[in-house]
């Protein structure tokens, strides 16, 4: 028999403490969606990974093929990524997509660049476990919270006035810098950068004393009825009730607080500082683990890694938002392609009225995740029909067309993530 090329995955479930539990996790939905899987209400359900990432490959759902795993599948059929994208990524699936579901917040972090992750991959291979850059896109599903760059400069100094605690973290003198800065980006970014290191080189008994003091303050002030906005208070005690304690706490006046509505999503490219908060989303990310930690967190800061890589690139909330763009040749597609040549997500929305639809080949493998609705996939490659439902996870080699014969009455939602390079 010819080679399978299209099949389906069951794919792995990451329970991290910091996930949705139970049915509350999109996670967990989905997954029961396509698989019968007992679901523990107490459990987290935090991440579902869909690649073929050594510490969590999907399986192979087709009895008919003799690999067990996504990894050892295109290990043994590499032509299944596309020319070009075997080449460019000497034979491994540059991406690796997720699905998750945030209930506490994640830490504070960076991704370093190529060449910063091979310097530290060689200096610390304990803490950065390989060579590669880790850009990542998040899609909102529900309304999702996340911090991600630095404010701008007029929001610091706003916060630098009225929340003594965490002028008092910063110092005099680097606020001072900071202030008299203004109208020269070049000289921002410098005291930006001062201002932060200042910051996180703090001692660990200063800032729990500030923090302490901070929290107090401000939980006096809610209770007395007065407005907490000036100090972030709602954010402020939401995160320190889940890191007491954390220098992360403070990086609320230094980073934006952005709200994605569903279908919304940002970008995270090289030395973005960024943490997600809470929320379900679709993420695609380059294959690495390469982290460098900021707060909000009981793992290890590399506090001068950190401050010396971050981009000090003050801008507002609403410019952190990636702007997709709708396919001018199907009203059905939109596209989310970020300046890097590792992942392209593509939603695919089939409206009511449309019962029989393509997706369209594309030169790159590609996995595919069912959101809503059901279908029938026909797929020359497949070489028998497929039924699609929510949750279900297709792998889709290069240059394969699915024809969707859709049954559920109200259209259909699909995320497909691949390499467009
Ligand atoms: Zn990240």
């Amino acid at each position: 028999m010819e080679e399978v090329r299209v099949f389906p995955l069951t794919c792995a479930v990451q329970n991290y403490a910091w996930g949705k539990a139970g049915l509350d996790s999109e996670v967990a939905r989905l997954v029961v969606g396509g698989e019968p899987l007992a679901v523990i209400e107490e459990k987290p359900y935090a991440e579902l990974w869909m690649g073929a990432h050594p510490k969590g490959d999907a399986q192979i759902k087709d009895n008919r093929i003799t690999q067990t795993t996504l990894g050892q599948w295109i290990a043994h059929y590499p032509a299944c990524l596309g020319s070009k994208v075997k080449d460019a990524f000497q034979g491994q699936l540059p991406f690796l997509f997720k699905v998750l579901s945030v209930n506490t917040a994640l830490s504070i972090q960076a991704h370093p660049n190529k060449d910063l992750a091979a310097r530290l991959h060689a200096q610390f291979p304990e803490h950065y476990p390989d060579t590669n850059h880790k850009p990542e896109m998040a899609i909102a599903l529900t309304r999702f919270q996340g911090l991600c760059g630095f404010r701008p400069v007029e929001e610091i100094l706003a916060f630098l006035q009225r929340v003594p605690e965490f002028h008092a973290l910063v110092g005099n003198e680097a606020a001072e810098e900071l202030r008299r800065s203004v109208g020269d980006d070049a000289r921002t970014s410098q005291a930006l950068k001062k201002c932060f290191t200042r910051m996180m080189s703090c001692e660990k008994k200063v800032f729990v004393d500030e923090l302490n003091e901070l929290v107090k303050r401000v939980t006096e002030e809610g209770a007395a009825g007065k407005d907490t906005s000036s100090s972030n208070g709602e954010l402020l005690l939401r995160l320190h009730s889940q890191y007491p304690g954390d220098i992360g706490c403070f990086s609320i006046y230094f980073l934006n607080y952005v709200v994605l509505e569903p279908g919304q999503a940002m970008f995270l490219g090289a030395n973005e500082p960024h943490a997600y908060i809470y929320g379900d989303c679709i993420e695609c990310m380059a294959c690495s683990d390469n982290t460098v930690r900021a707060g909000l967190t009981r793992k290890y800061i590399d506090v001068n890694t950190l401050c010396e890589m971050l981009n000090y690139s003050p801008a507002p909330a609403s410019s952190k938002i990636f702007a997709c763009v709708q396919d001018p040749s199907d009203p059905c597609v939109t596209v989310y392609d970020p300046p890097v040549p590792d992942f392209t997500v593509i939603k695919i929305q089939v409206p009511a009225s449309v019962k029989e639809y393509t997706v369209a080949p594309v030169d790159s493998a590609s996995i595919l995740l069912v959101i809503e609705g059901d279908a029938m996939v026909t797929a020359p490659a497949a070489h028998s029909d497929i039924t699609m439902r929510r949750g279900t996870v297709l792998f889709v080699s290069a240059n394969e067309s699915l024809s969707l014969h859709v049954s559920s009455p109200s259209g259909m939602v699909l995320f497909r993530a691949c390499s467009l390079l």
